[in-house]
């Protein structure tokens, strides 16, 4: 893929179409890569976002600890820059008609098939997660612009009657300019979860990756080039929360925020922005989700399903998804067949075949290894984990922290409070139903649920007494894009997906017709 950029690297990266080219070219060079910022449809030099030459951020693979690139750390008079430039493109790009927008974004999808061996690959490499995981992820940006790219052009909207005075309809326009800020676990589909819906419906807006991951979010300047999305529609800046993404939210020219992330940064952006009550706010943010197994689910016929359902909830990504189930609760009378079938089945599927990666940083790594010194403090039973696993050597220094599943934990512990994010789960026993829905909603957080059990009405009678905006039963992270994806309590606020996203990308004003 060609880029007009002016550094020739950025074409050695989309040239690695393996794992181990990726890794020699990392290997190969004196120097790590240094990512630029997209502004304006093109890539800047790193000088233009910094005041000073030290303000560059390094990034380090997970799987062996060594530097991989830097990225400046974008300074409150370059953010604002790119915000200008996000406005200048808001007039067009507003009233382009919807075909016109829709083929550009389909394109956009098209461009990322094309390319997706070369994102899944710098995903990998960037995030800690295995190949595999991160094929998946891709796929899921790919539809994130193939499924708003189309949702346009169905759009229907309310009318109503007043009857003999007046038809009253709704009619919507773009928000505006867009705050785009997303985490590390799941980098490139989560901030296309974002670009795709917010460009689809004819805001602009400046995304900002985590500072942690932001190989692939690089890599998507090229693509929109490519695509023809006009200058200043989409630009990628690069940068820590405290520098970089406050000054992005508190900016008086953003219109609205759509932020993934943690708790404690959600409060703080609300914080920056309380005085701004016209801004849209879309905040989805942590969760320590319960998983709920039913003694029904354990028998024989069902018994393998449950065990993969809880142990995918519990593993996938290393634990570093905010739907992961990381409080697992057994009915009593199953609960020493779970916790031996459970421990198997993860030692077997995740342990012995490696599918689990490496967590994303060594700080990440060292507050996840906080906790498994507690549990070991507060006697815990370790069935798996606790010690570190066997490594290659070129995988010594990475951030490796082996599936630990625990029992015995106080319910009042912090590692059954706290929101680990690692390959971490409790095990805890309940006696019946009200003591399950009891300790599945004892959380400041609400985001998912997963629900393991084969009675028919109590799927519905459990299910909707749960404090959680997405429950799975017999499933987990199942999606279709338009169902409202979000959490409740301390989870976040707002919903995306399909016309969920629609009213956080645009501001409804009522028409009132007289009747004659
Ligand atoms: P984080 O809150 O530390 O950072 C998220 C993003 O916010 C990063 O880009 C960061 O640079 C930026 N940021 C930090 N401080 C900021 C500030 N003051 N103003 C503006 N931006 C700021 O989260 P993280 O550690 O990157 O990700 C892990 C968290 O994300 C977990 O809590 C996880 O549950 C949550 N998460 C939630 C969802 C969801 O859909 N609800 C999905 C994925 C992850």
């Amino acid at each position: 893929m060609s880029s007009s950029t002016s550094d020739r690297r950025l074409s050695e990266l989309w040239n690695c179409v393996t794992l181990d080219e990726a890794s020699s070219l990392i290997n190969s060079t004196s120097s790590p890569f240094s990512l630029q910022n997209f502004v304006g449809g093109q890539y800047i030099a790193p000088h233009d976002s910094l005041t000073s030459s030290s303000q560059h951020i390094t990034s380090f693979e997970p799987k062996t600890g060594r530097p991989i690139y830097t990225l400046p750390c974008t300074q409150p008079h370059a953010v604002e820059a790119a915000i200008k430039a996000a406005k200048a493109a808001f007039p067009s790009w507003s009233k382009t008609a919807r075909a016109e927008r829709s083929a550009i974004l389909w394109k956009v999808s098209e461009l990322l098939q094309q390319n997706r061996e070369v994102f899944a690959i710098w995903e990998s490499i960037d995030q800690g997660k295995t190949l595999d995981r991160a094929r998946v992820e891709v796929d899921r940006a790919i539809s994130n612009f193939s499924y708003f790219s189309t949702f346009i052009l169905h759009e229907q909207t309310a009318a109503r009657m007043v009857d003999g005075v007046a038809l009253t309809y709704e009619h919507r326009s773009p928000a505006g300019v867009f705050a785009l800020i997303s985490p590390w676990n799941m980098p490139l589909y989560l901030l296309t979860w974002k670009i795709a819906p917010c460009l689809a419906f004819g805001c602009t807006a400046v995304a900002k990756p985590s500072e942690v991951t932001s190989m692939t979010a690089f890599l998507l300047g090229d693509i929109f080039q490519k695509a023809g999305v006009p200058p200043g529609v989409i630009n990628i800046i690069f940068g820590d929360g405290a520098t970089t993404g406050a000054a992005l939210v508190a900016s008086p020219l953003i219109n609205g925020v759509s932020f993934t992330g943690g708790t404690q940064t959600g409060i703080a952006i609300r914080r920056l922005t309380a005085h701004q009550i016209g801004k849209h706010l879309s905040l989805e943010l942590g969760g320590k989700n319960p998983t709920l197994v039913f003694a029904d689910s354990m028998v024989p016929s069902v018994r393998e399903r449950t065990i993969r359902v809880a142990a995918m909830a519990a593993f996938e990504n290393q634990g570093e998804i905010c739907l992961c189930g990381s409080r697992i609760y057994v009915e009593k009378s199953v609960y020493n067949d779970f916790v031996r079938d459970f421990t198997a089945y993860v030692r077997e599927k995740y342990v012995l075949k490696q599918t689990v990666g490496a967590v994303a940083s060594l700080q990440h790594c060292d507050k996840i290894r906080g906790y498994l010194e507690l549990a070991a403090e507060q006697k815990a039973t370790f069935h798996l984990g606790g010690a570190p696993p066997t490594l290659n050597e070129d995988e010594a220094q990475g951030y490796w922290i082996e599936p630990t599943i625990l029992t015995d934990v106080a319910k009042n512990s912090a590692i059954q409070i706290d929101e680990i994010f690692g390959p971490v789960v409790t095990i805890t026993p309940f006696d019946n139903e009200q003591e399950a829905i009891q300790l599945a909603n004892d959380s400041e957080y609400g985001l998912a649920a997963i629900l393991l059990t084969t009675d028919g009405a109590r799927m519905r009678r459990v299910g909707e007494q749960l404090e959680a905006g997405l429950v799975w039963v017999n499933c987990w992270l199942v999606r279709e894009l338009g169902t409202p994806f979000g959490g409740m309590k301390n989870s976040g606020t707002g919903r995306e997906g399909g016309e969920h996203s629609r009213d956080v990308f645009t501001v409804v004003r009522t028409l009132h017709l007289p009747a004659y």
